[in-house]
């Protein structure tokens, strides 16, 4: 029998200690052996970690809400960079998440706008297109102002998929489309590339091929497969 700490399991279901430790595992990166070793650590020092934390939780909900035009969490709205007159409302980077565009922000070269679309085309756990948060950057393309749209997504399976589909719905715009991907390891997330790294991935951004005229523009719906082209007997 271990007497670690960490490896207690208090015998309330319903207690507040279970309840944090409940609430702590469904964190990213925090299992339950670790949110018990952090709920410890908490109640332990109520006044200089657990009452603070607390305190920053309830101001976050209070405060914090997803930019309307981009999708960043921000406690202004809209976000920061969004009212920025200084950033470059003529180029849209779009990320699949918002820690994508802290890390694009902390390699500190890139002065556009930013579409988040709140996750990625994926097949396997049914994510489609209706999910993706593209009202800002349609907006924006139907406003005329877009010069160009740079495709930061992954290298993964899922950011492949969903970069494939936005080449198709960008296409009727007419506005170059570009994608970072130099440097970019096979199955990696912007979040896991240092700055220099990330930030040559942006300056060596290659324009990719859009189709004009096989494509719908955007349209918050899944894309209908259709076989066989245009001109199908109705059934
Ligand atoms: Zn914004």
């Amino acid at each position: 029998m271990s007497w670690n700490n960490a490896s207690f399991q208090p015998r309330q279901e319903n207690g507040a200690i279970e309840q944090l430790i409940k609430r702590l595992a469904r964190l990213p990166g925090l299992g339950p052996r670790s949110a018990r070793k952090a709920a410890l650590a908490l109640l332990q020092e109520p006044e200089s970690r657990l009452r603070p934390l607390a305190q920053a939780l309830e101001e976050a909900v209070r405060a914090v809400r997803a930019c309307p035009q981009c999708g960043n969490l921000d406690t202004a709205v809209p976000c920061t960079i969004c009212a920025d007159p200084n950033r470059d409302r003529g180029v849209v980077c779009v990320v699949e998440s918002v820690g994508d565009l802290w890390a694009l922000e902390r390699s500190g070269t890139y002065r556009g706008c930013y579409q988040v679309l709140g996750g990625v085309l994926s097949p396997l756990s049914g994510k489609g297109p209706e999910e993706l948060h593209l009202s800002g950057l349609q907006a924006r393309l139907e406003g005329g102002e877009v010069r160009e749209v740079i495709l930061a997504l992954g290298a993964t399976v899922d950011g492949a998929t969903t970069r494939h589909w936005l080449q198709g719905r960008l296409a009727p715009y007419g506005v170059p489309v570009s994608r970072i991907g130099h440097g970019m390891p096979m199955g990696g997330t912007l979040d896991v590339l240092d700055d220099g790294t990330l930030a040559a991935a942006l300056a060596t951004r290659q324009t990719v091929e859009v189709q004009p005229g096989t494509n719908q523009p955007f349209e918050i719906k899944p894309p209908r497969p259709v076989p066989g082209g245009a001109g199908n007997p109705p059934t």
